[in-house]
């Protein structure tokens, strides 16, 4: 059974949604402040959260930015605002999706179904059990040493062979993806979603297309890649 966070704190729409979840089968848990919001996901690991934006405590855009680094959980924010960049700040923290209040009952249920069947589809395609994360791109971190290559997040700078490279920014951050979940197999689909971000319109071509730009920047050999090599089929695997 599912198990879905409800992060709201407002007692009228948390009646509604406990009851509408809870009639299609998924198990309902509840924090109504910011900070109890991190404690029930930490030790409930909820397989999604619905995040509501204004709260006391912690705001949902700052719970999200924290649970983020944590955990892979699908993260909906609902929020009464409904300007552009509240969305986009949504997506920066590294909200899955985002529903404008009012919403109706129907489209949650919908999104809340369709990620949660994704989840389900990345974690059989990568043939792993619940626990195992895979993170979203973070914005800096400790650098990455590769032989030769040399990824440093903080600078947002590759070098090869102690030369600095010119990356274009989704190469740059798709090399990253990789080199953090370094000897996993990455679906196409998986990678899109984690590079390009969830509502990106375009196919999993463009992952093709910019994994051969890599090689020819990156592997001695592009016709016989050795760092980044293809899992037919499925995607590619970073080996270093
Ligand atoms: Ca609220």
């Amino acid at each position: 059974m599912d198990k879905i966070l409800v992060v709201e704190d407002e007692p009228a729409l948390v009646d509604t949604l406990e009851y509408a979840l809870s009639r299609q089968g998924y198990s309902v848990v509840i924090a109504r402040d910011g900070l109890s919001a991190l404690d029930m996901a930490r030790v409930q690991k909820p397989d999604l959260i619905l995040l509501d934006v204004m709260l006391p405590g912690l705001d949902g855009f700052e719970i999200c930015r924290v649970l983020r680094q944590e955990m892979n959980v699908p993260i909906l924010i609902l929020t009464a605002r409904d300007d552009e960049v509240d969305k986009i700040v949504g997506l920066e923290v590294g909200a899955d999706d985002y529903l404008t209040k009012p919403f109706s009952m129907r489209e949650l249920l919908a999104r809340v179904k369709a990620h949660l069947r994704r989840v389900r589809l990345i974690r059989e395609e990568m043939g792993v059990e619940d626990e195992v994360m895979v993170p979203a791109v973070p914005s800096g971190g400790r650098r990455l040493v590769f032989d030769s290559l040399v990824i440093d997040p903080d600078r947002r700078e590759v070098s090869l062979n102690d030369d600095v490279m010119h990356l274009k920014p989704k190469e740059y951050e798709l090399l990253l993806f990789l080199a953090q979940n370094r000897r996993i197999v990455l679906g196409r689909d998986l990678i899109l979603e984690r590079v390009w971000g969830w509502d990106y319109s375009g196919g999993s071509r463009t992952v093709d297309v910019h994994i051969r730009w890599l090689r020819e920047k990156i592997e001695s050999d592009p016709a016989d890649p050795k760092r980044i090599v293809t899992v037919r089929g499925i995607g590619y695997r970073f080996e270093g």
